[in-house]
């Protein structure tokens, strides 16, 4: 797995730091050397982490301007074992200045990564709530996005805005920007809407969503508040093991593509088409990796 993941959706609340978090420190555990950008000026995801964001020497906000060397920015957490670079609310002026920018003003981030890229196996972008320029930064700078999903009403309102700036991109500065998938998130199967939602994502995505399901769990809300991903809250709690499942999701379609690679055919449908594949996926839907069962249970 060697890859630059954007997790993006300019909803707000679905649970983009929480996958972002969560994840890194999943393939982590997995011995994967991994890399968590923190690209938002909430800055949750450095603290998420336990990076006190108020405290920051260098951040996201200098490595986009070109104030300073990504390797000087960036902190290693423990016990998770990865590496973040770390943010504040001073991101928003950095993207203020990259709008005043004449040129190159989208390839920040990818150019500011490119001496890293190969020290790390993944490296996980925590996306804004919204499609500005930072998100296009991560974006341009990203094999894949990863689009994380609450399965309630009005979920896939706002879907049709990312999934065109998606293929913008790829015109523009990144051709070759894939799905990576996407992922139903504080899923609670008592509720008969996140199952509707959840089919309607399955109808639309077909094989792009993932089958590991993230379930509503309160050890997933409360772990941020220690500074930690839940894997190290609460390591039996259900949602900790619902991103090791994810993660191993992950791993298992990368090696599943290039095993069909090798034999000369197609895994999965192509990343870009993101439309109608397989459109009856939800009639053939295989278990979730993670049964939800009572929502808010660790
Ligand atoms: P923003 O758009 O503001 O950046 P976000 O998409 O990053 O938000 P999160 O911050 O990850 O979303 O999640 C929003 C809230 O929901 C947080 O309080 C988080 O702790 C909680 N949350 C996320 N996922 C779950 C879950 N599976 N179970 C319970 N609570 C969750
Ligand atoms: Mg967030």
């Amino acid at each position: 797995m060697k890859r630059v993941i954007a997790i993006a959706n300019q909803k707000g609340g679905v649970g983009k730091t929480t996958t972002a978090v969560n994840l890194a420190a999943s393939l982590a555990a997995t011995r994967r050397r991994v890399l968590l950008v923190d690209l938002d000026p909430q800055g949750n995801a450095t603290m998420g982490s336990g990076v006190d964001k108020a405290g920051l020497v260098n951040s996201a906000c200098e490595v986009l301007l070109g104030e300073c060397e990504l390797a000087a920015a960036l902190v290693s957490v423990e016990p998770s074992n990865f590496t973040l670079l770390p943010a504040n609310q001073d991101l928003t002026a950095a993207e203020v200045r990259l709008l005043t920018l004449p040129i190159a003003r989208e390839t920040k981030l990818r150019n500011a990564l490119q001496p890293k890229r190969l020290d790390f196996d993944v490296i996980i972008i925590d996306c804004p709530p919204a499609l500005n320029m930072l998100t296009v930064n991560a974006l341009v700078a990203a094999d894949s996005v990863l689009i994380p999903m609450q399965c309630e009403y009005y979920a896939l309102e706002g879907l049709s805005a990312l999934l065109s700036t998606v293929d913008q991109i790829r015109i523009a500065a990144n051709p070759t920007l894939s799905i990576e998938g996407v992922l139903r998130t504080m899923f609670d199967p008592r509720n008969n809407l996140s199952t509707e939602v959840s089919n309607q994502l399955l109808s639309h995505f077909g094989d792009k969503v993932f089958r590991t399901v993230i379930p509503r769990n309160i050890r997933l809300a409360e772990a941020p508040s220690f500074g930690r991903p839940a894997l190290f809250h609460d390591k039996e709690s259900r949602g900790a093991l619902a991103y090791l499942a994810l993660a191993g999701e992950m791993i298992r379609r990368e090696e599943e593509a290039q095993t069909a690679q090798r034999a000369g055919s197609p895994a999965s449908p192509p990343a870009t088409d993101h439309g109608a594949a397989a459109n009856d996926a939800a009639a053939h839907e295989p278990a979730p990796h993670v049964a939800a069962g009572r929502a808010g249970e660790s």
